[in-house]
């Protein structure tokens, strides 16, 4: 018995804009398939439009990969470095009678196409030398090399999403190889890309399924064996309407700015179309363990920044306290010489947030500068009657030996209680005095965290 191929993945972006949520997600199923099976994930950048390849793009795309920590196994290849090779495999096919060389002037083209858009059929070449000799062209005249497609029956994929998939072959004209001035198409390239580098599986989305019936002819005619294909339904936003910037169709880059976790990021893409059970939350870890092309659904997914923010807060609250501290203090410098207070004050921080920006928010309180500034909404509750428990609670709270959360509740919780107070009376004059806003944990925590100093100092300046 043979043994198992095994398993090659890649993700083959073209670098003409950024790592958007659509194309990281394509990477991520590559990525986690290969990981599955023990296999290897490639990166190949499609750089053969060399007008609208930009090192702006290559840049994003691989700052992406790596933000998104979907490591490939080899360094990248670039596809325009691979031309040679396209070349050749079109003069093979040329010398076996699988492709011809096509003299058709652009005039003759736009021609042919404006007769198919007046009918209202689809674009196509009339197959003018298809069967024509070359020795029939003047000499001196520019050429393409068409592939000679099958003209009748039938291309047909076992798509391991798609399922099975039939493409009538007279739907497909003679697509170009080599263009006239001997560059290859992505037609080409990919197919021979894809075949050299023995991949196995090509995961990516639908847009891409009609391309996938044109390859096949052209493996079929090059006699090499069909990767298996998987093509994923596109994703759409929220609305059920294909997704645009409008939905949060951005660059990776900008998920990053905006405080989501990569890990929460793979979990949240990953249920774009897969699934495992109900499971909503889990780790890269299962992610891989689970991760299966069965479980991919054939309906497009729906992107939805809320149920990101879901995720993402749940990835949040499981992350190490030290090394939120570190991102939190990354992304506000003002709070490092608080650092010591963050960290304790990041199991806290954590439950409430759902991006690392709402960290940074409800950690502000502690750089806070004396006297606090209080906002219009919490200012009133400075009035006379509260000042004067804030006065009485500065002197029963400045007795306390430990400066703990506890004592400081049933400190606080025992003074009420004798005065027949209610909390909810009371809290918003804390706030006030402590932290000006509503932007931070709850007040015997944020006494706590400001140490016994700091925190009496704020009261006392507002106490007078
Ligand atoms: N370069 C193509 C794109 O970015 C992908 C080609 C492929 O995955 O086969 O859409």
């Amino acid at each position: 018995m043979s043994e198992p191929k095994k398993v090659i993945t890649r993700f083959a972006p073209s670098p003409t804009g950024f790592l958007h949520i659509g194309g990281a997600r394509t990477a991520l199923f590559n990525w986690a398939f290969a990981r599955h099976h023990g296999g290897s994930f490639l990166l190949r950048i499609e750089d053969t439009d060399r007008a609208r390849s930009t090192q702006e793009a290559m840049d994003a795309i691989l700052d992406g990969m790596a933000w998104l920590g979907l490591d490939a196994d080899a360094p990248p290849s670039f596809q325009h470095a691979q031309a040679d090779r396209h070349v050749e495999v079109a003069h093979q096919l040329l010398a076996a009678g699988q492709a011809y060389k096509c003299f058709c002037t652009a005039e003759e083209v736009e021609a042919m196409r404006e007769a198919a858009r007046q009918a209202g059929e689809p674009l196509r070449y009339d197959g003018t030398w298809r069967d024509r000799d070359a020795s029939q062209a003047p000499a001196d005249t520019p050429f393409v090399i068409r592939f000679k497609a099958p003209q009748s029956g039938e291309t047909r994929l076992q798509d391991a999403i798609q399922g099975d998939v039939t493409f009538a072959n007279a739907q497909f004209d003679d697509l170009i190889l080599l263009r006239s001035d001997g560059s290859p198409t992505y037609m080409l390239s990919v197919v021979v890309d894809d075949y050299d580098m023995g991949v196995t599986h090509v995961i990516r989305g639908d847009d891409h399924l009609t391309n996938a019936g044109r390859q096949a002819q052209i493996y079929a005619s090059l006699d090499w064996d069909l990767p298996i294909f998987a093509h994923m339904s596109l994703i759409h936003g929220a609305d059920g309407a294909k997704l645009s910037k409008r939905h949060g169709a951005l660059g990776v880059d900008a998920y990053r700015d905006m405080g989501y976790l990569p890990e929460a990021m793979r979990n949240y893409l990953a249920r774009l179309g897969w699934s495992h059970g109900d499971d909503e939350v889990f780790s890269t870890a299962q992610l891989v363990e689970w991760f299966s092309l069965d479980a991919v659904g054939k309906a497009p997914a729906r992107f939805d920044m809320e149920k990101l923010d879901y995720v993402n807060a749940q990835h949040l609250n499981q992350a190490e306290d030290a090394d939120l501290t570190a991102q939190t203090l990354a992304l506000d410098p003002d709070l490092a010489p608080f650092a010591a207070q963050v960290q304790a004050a990041m199991p806290l921080l954590k439950e409430r947030a759902s991006r690392l920006g709402d960290l940074v928010a409800d950690a502000a309180f502690l750089k806070a500068k004396r006297p606090i500034s209080v906002d219009e909404k919490l200012a009133k509750h400075l009035n006379e009657a509260n000042l004067a428990h804030l006065a009485a609670l500065h002197v029963t709270l400045n007795g306390l030996e430990a400066w703990t959360t506890q004592p400081i509740e049933a400190c606080i919780k025992g003074y009420m209680e004798a005065q027949e107070l209610k909390m909810g009376k009371l809290a918003p004059a804390f706030r006030a005095a402590l932290v000006g806003n509503s932007q931070s944990p709850g007040i015997f925590d944020v006494l706590s965290l400001l140490g016994r100093d700091e925190a009496l100092s704020r009261l006392k300046d507002k106490i007078g």
